[in-house]
């Protein structure tokens, strides 16, 4: 076991600080790894350097025995409540499209799909992939009543709709009937604040799909034997909350890089500036080291640096263990660089929760984490996952306690009481 003891300037002087979050990293033991994990598996020398020279220990993002969601797991890991500032996917996804969501805005996730005789034929109209930006031109500016509406293309057949005005609620219904061959559902609102809200999206779907139906796009995809991109399908009701920036909050300027929109938008909603000069996809294939280069330059700019990498997670659901350990391996080859940011950089590695490839979903299981930088005091763990990090000096701790902790390693914590 090597011991270190770092020479630095000013001890902890200017730290900053980068978390690396590793979407449904924690796993179970799997029968086609021999009885390891994929992370257990993996060729992890980076990860187990960082292990070595810090602290290791288990983090559940929300609480245990219970199962996150992505987003409420990141909002949890950045130290928010998301009992309180979680109001549904809408605005996060929205955010992450960079449309910009306002407190008060109602959003939501939306399909672009397609309808014939009233029944919906393609929820994704096709897999739709070029000349959407047609679409989302020909939806601007549409007002009813008093509320404006915002629609916005994301990847593919996504989009993203807001609508912003004065006496909207989120207790409205979607219409997604979430199989092909039905009518779309009807949306109704589930309390009085939001009838509303329920009478606004039902008269903008029906202009927006009456706009649609007459595009070039739409035009072009027929002639081509193509499905048109003629219905809106919306899900995910949720009115954007008021959250407290990160900056203000930990006085830290905050940078994300990641390639999925939620991801995006959880950090931007929390106040984060959002790094996308990178060629990460936010799923696999992707490009590891350009995320890594973009997260160097965003830590010289700013004083913290959220990564995400989201394809662990994917693997998981697709129940692939073998491809998961691959996919660490070249993870663990990508974040090498890092190495040399210590110690004047505090470096923290996890997961936003367990996608056990043997459950296809996400579990309450919770994940290995680690910390590594000047002021960390290591512990006797030497390899990263989920078994080696059950001994380590960090315990058990909570998901929100997680950047409180790292503040505490850069030197960035007042002193409660005298
Ligand atoms: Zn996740
Ligand atoms: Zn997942």
């Amino acid at each position: 076991m090597v011991v270190k003891i770092y020479k630095f300037k000013g001890f902890l002087e200017g730290m900053k600080g980068i978390l690396v979050i590793l979407d449904g990293l924690g796993d179970l033991p799997c029968k086609q790894l021999k009885g390891k994990t994929p992370l257990e598996a993996a060729k992890t020398s980076t990860m187990d350097k960082l292990a070595q020279m810090g602290i290791t220990g288990q983090q559940h993002t929300i609480g245990r025995g219970i199962t996150p969601g992505s987003d409420t797991a990141h909002l949890a890991l950045f130290g928010y409540n998301p009992y309180e500032v979680y109001t549904g996917r809408g605005p996060y996804e929205a955010s992450g499209t960079d449309l910009p969501v306002k407190p008060g805005d109602i959003a939501f996730r939306t399909n672009m799909a397609t309808i014939k005789d009233g029944i919906i034929v393609d929820r994704r109209a096709g897999r739709i992939s070029k000349g959407t930006e047609e679409i989302e031109k020909a939806l601007q500016n549409i007002t009813i009543e008093d509320v404006e509406t915002i629609f916005k293309v994301g990847i593919d057949h996504r989009a993203a709709l807001v609508l912003r005005g004065p006496g909207l609620a989120s207790e409205v219904t979607g219409n997604d009937p979430k199989v092909e061959g039905k009518r779309p559902k009807s949306i109704i609102s589930t309390s009085p604040e939001a009838e509303k809200t329920a009478r606004i999206l039902k008269q903008y779907i029906r202009q927006a799909s009456e706009i649609m139906e007459t595009l070039k796009i739409n035009e072009k995809r027929i002639s081509e034997d193509k499905l048109p991109a003629n219905y809106l399908l919306v899900r995910g009701a949720g009115k954007a909350p008021h959250v407290e920036s990160f900056q203000s909050k930990y006085g830290l300027t905050a940078e994300c890089v990641a390639g999925g929109g939620l991801y995006k938008g959880v950090a931007s909603i929390c106040g984060m500036k959002i790094n996308n000069d990178h060629q990460g996809t936010g799923g696999i294939p992707t490009d590891l080291p350009s995320k890594v280069r973009a997260a160097i330059k965003s830590l010289e700019r700013s004083q913290f640096v959220f990564l995400h990498v989201k394809g662990t997670d994917n693997l998981g659901h697709d129940n692939k263990p073998i491809q998961k350990m691959e996919f660490i391996d070249e993870i663990d080859i990508a974040i090498e660089p890092f190495l040399d940011l210590i110690p004047e950089t505090l470096i923290c590695i996890t997961g936003d929760h367990s996608t056990p490839c043997m459950m296809r979903d996400h579990s309450s299981d919770p994940l290995p984490i680690l910390m590594t930088g000047e002021g960390v005091r290591p512990d006797q763990v030497t390899e990263f996952g989920e078994r080696p990090t059950m001994r380590g000096g960090l315990g058990h701790i909570d998901g929100q306690q997680v950047i409180p902790i790292m503040l505490g390693l850069i030197g960035r914590v007042h002193k409660f009481g005298a």
